[in-house]
């Protein structure tokens, strides 16, 4: 199993830095949010080393995610929240603070204080056809 001897959340999933945990099991653990953006706010994460999704073998990925629905839950039911964003980080300019591969669990209400600049936009005459086209041959290369 990959382990970075530099990485907090190595040490979090090692027990050798304590957290608040609410859930674990061989592939994942999750525990609170010291910073959190709402309260209530849940880290999911795998055990094993990894900086970013791409980087994940999909079984690895699939198994840190297997809980994900059952946090969800819980945590909509524990804190009474109206919703919940799923929110995961890949590199700096996605804001990515700690680089060990973590799924965010945030609970919304009306009014709260986490916004997002959402701008979304539109395509040019054909753009969106040629990115389909290079996305698809990705997946097919590998
Ligand atoms: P990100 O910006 O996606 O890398 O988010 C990193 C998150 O990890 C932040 O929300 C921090 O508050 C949280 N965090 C950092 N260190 C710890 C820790 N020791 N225990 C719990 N949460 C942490
Ligand atoms: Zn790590």
């Amino acid at each position: 199993m990959s382990k970075d001897p530099d990485c907090i959340f190595c040490k979090i999933a090692a027990g050798e830095v304590p957290c608040a945990k609410v859930y674990e099991d061989d592939a994942a653990l999750a525990f609170m949010d010291i910073g959190p953006l709402a309260e209530g706010h849940v880290l999911l994460i795998p055990r094993e080393h990894y900086q970013t999704v791409g980087q994940m073998p999909a079984d690895v990925a699939g198994a840190c995610l297997q809980p994900l629905p059952g946090l969800v839950r819980a945590v909509q039911h524990a804190t009474g929240c109206q919703g919940v964003n799923v929110l995961q980080n890949n590199g700096t300019v996605a804001h990515q603070v700690v680089p060990h591969v973590h799924f965010h669990i945030i609970p919304r209400n009306a009014g709260d204080e986490f916004h997002f600049n959402w701008p979304a936009g539109a395509y040019d005459a054909g753009r969106m056809d040629s990115l389909q086209a290079r996305i698809r041959e990705a997946l097919d290369g590998g």
